[in-house]
């Protein structure tokens, strides 16, 4: 059986390494994404209790929801103006303020919007498309893929994506039976299977009756069908096998057979912080925005949480019988905690990758070119053309002309945004020619700039080969920071299989709800033996 990994590693022999690195991480291809059983503490079993949870994204949000169905009291602390975190839409006035660089105002025409971070969910993470249901937050389908889109080979020749996959697979489906009838596989295959697979190559790749490629209509039409008699439709003369080999682009025709990416696929309408901003909805208990956080520490039966008000500048407390922290390690890092040792090294050395997109807004040039919604793979550093699934045929809409990460992506992040820009925008123009200049009101988001995120997601396993991605994460830093540490727990997308992806924070928020749960219950025992009963939710100012 060929696993994702083993796929991976073939992808990236024929691509090239860099080329994959560049690839895995913006396609989300992290651990195995296993379903995991959620079974919330009891109804009223938190009653009295309280859980300050340090972020507003959507592990803290998962959290903040399913400890209050529990009877918890929740305060969530979040230093940005919005919730969501890196569940990010940004839309028309929007600042995007970066470290180190010129701030960038978003100046989108009506219901044109651009997710920064996670633009894409798959119908097996049915946490997220759960609480989508719960909370009413329409949903409609992303359109991952499009046989339309094109492959843009390194000596700038374009293939459309039907006839990538369809006469690479004609010319492999040849080549296989002739294998077949000269014998060369006689010791694998018995009488019957040869004969079954015969026809089968012959319909699989569109062979002749003697078993040769020599085109396929599903590859594209030369000419096509009209009305009348006359107006067949033609197909157009097959690739030859070295032209498809020589595109480097060749293994992203497998992409959307990676099961993340595989159809079908879901947005939510009008932008992916529609989900954190469903839930939040249905969260009671506070959450302060704009809210730093300064210090955290233990208490005897308890935590302590100091934040800046950043607006007007003041420092408050707030104490709670139980802490989550989603905030993600780099950021964490650098604020004053009083973590044992071991547990403070291990946060400060997990590696954050890199990611960038470059958007525009655009008439709907691509349209004219029939492509609705998918990817063009352009190689380099810009990577990929990803095209809006929603609005279809409407005026303008929202082109992607870079997505990329790991190394490829560091150097481009280094590079002045105006580069940046004018990269992507020559990637567009390159696969769509003289529509660069189309391309208007860019905006670049280099993830290892923006502050409460610093990074886009964790690669656990730095400096190993890309394949590791695929690998089970399961490092003695993983495994420590995923222990509680006294009563502050330590949440997040990073401490899960999928850290790409936000299916990750639900799950590593839901398995935190759990184990606070099962401790305030084995708290209960003890206090109740000792007289002690558990702290409420205390807030103050400390000037
Ligand atoms: C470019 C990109 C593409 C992605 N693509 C997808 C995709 O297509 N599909 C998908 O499902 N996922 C995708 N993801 C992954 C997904 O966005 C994350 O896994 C998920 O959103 C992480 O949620 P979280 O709650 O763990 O962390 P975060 O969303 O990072 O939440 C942490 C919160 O802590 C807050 N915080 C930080 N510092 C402080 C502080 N000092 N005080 C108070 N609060 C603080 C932050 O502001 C933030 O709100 C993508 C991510 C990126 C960056």
């Amino acid at each position: 059986m060929l696993t994702r990994r083993g796929l991976l590693t073939q992808v990236s022999r024929i691509g090239g390494v860099g080329a994959l690195a560049g690839t895995m991480h913006a396609l989300g291809l992290y651990g195995t994404g296993a379903a995991q059983a959620f079974s919330p503490p009891p109804p009223g079993s938190g009653k009295g209790r309280s859980v300050i949870i340090l972020g507003a994204g959507i592990a803290g949000l998962v959290s903040a929801h399913e400890l209050e169905q529990a009877g918890f009291s929740v305060t969530l602390i979040e230093a940005r103006t919005r919730v969501g975190g890196r569940a990010w839409t940004v839309r028309d006035g929007d600042r995007i303020e970066m470290i180190g660089e010129e701030t960038q105002i978003a100046r989108f025409s009506d219901g044109i919007y651009f997710n920064a971070g996670p633009a894409r969910l798959p119908s097996f993470h049915e946490g997220m498309l759960g609480y989508a249901r719960r909370f009413g937050v329409p949903l409609e389908v992303e359109v991952n893929s499009s046989r339309s889109a094109y492959l843009l080979g390194a000596d700038g020749s374009r293939l459309r994506m039907r006839t990538a996959i369809n006469d690479m697979r004609g010319h492999l489906s040849e080549l296989l039976a002739k294998a077949v009838d000269q014998g060369a596989l006689d010791t694998m295959l018995s009488a019957d299977d040869k004969e079954r697979l015969r026809p089968f190559l012959n319909f699989y790749g569109d062979l002749d009756t003697d078993g040769s490629f020599r085109g396929t209509i599903r590859s594209g039409f030369r000419t096509g069908p009209g009305a009348g008699v006359s107006s067949f439709e033609t197909a157009m003369p097959p690739q030859p096998l070295h032209a498809l080999l020589a595109n480097d682009q060749m293994p992203m025709t497998l992409f959307e057979e990676m099961i993340f990416m595989q159809a079908t696929m879901f947005q939510p309408v009008g932008g992916m912080d529609g989900i954190a901003r469903g839930i939040a909805r249905n969260v009671q208990g506070p959450i302060r925005l704009n809210a730093e956080v300064r210090r955290i520490r233990q208490r005897e039966r308890g935590v302590e949480v100091h934040y800046a008000d950043r607006e007007g500048g003041a420092i408050r407390s707030v104490q709670g019988d139980y802490l989550i922290c989603t905030i993600p390690f780099p950021v964490l890092a650098k604020i004053d905690a009083d973590f044992p040792l071991p547990v403070a090294k291990a946060i400060a050395g997990v590696v954050y990758d890199q990611a960038n997109k470059v958007a525009f807004e655009a008439p709907r040039f691509w349209e004219r070119e029939q492509i609705y919604g998918g990817i063009s793979w352009v190689g380099g550093e810009t990577a990929m053309i990803w095209y809006p699934s929603a609005g279809l045929h409407g005026e303008r809409g929202m082109i992607l002309g870079c997505y990329s990460s790991g190394e490829r992506a560091a150097a481009f992040a280094r590079r002045p945004i105006a580069d940046q820009i004018a990269a992507a925008r020559a990637a567009i123009d390159r696969v769509h020619p003289g529509h660069g200049a189309d391309c208007a009101n860019p905006i670049a988001v280099n993830w290892s700039k923006i502050a409460h995120s610093l990074g886009p997601w964790p690669n656990w396993h730095p400096g190993a080969p890309p394949s590791m991605g695929e690998a089970r994460i399961d490092t003695p830093e993983y495994r420590l920071l995923s222990e509680p540490i006294g009563r502050i727990y330590l949440a997040g997308a990073a401490l899960s299989q999928t850290p790409g992806w936000q299916e990750g924070a639900l799950q590593s928020a839901q398995a935190t709800v759990m184990a606070i749960g099962k401790a305030a219950a084995e708290h209960a025992v003890t206090e109740r033996a000792e007289g002690a009963p558990g702290r409420h939710r205390h807030e103050g100012e400390t000037g």
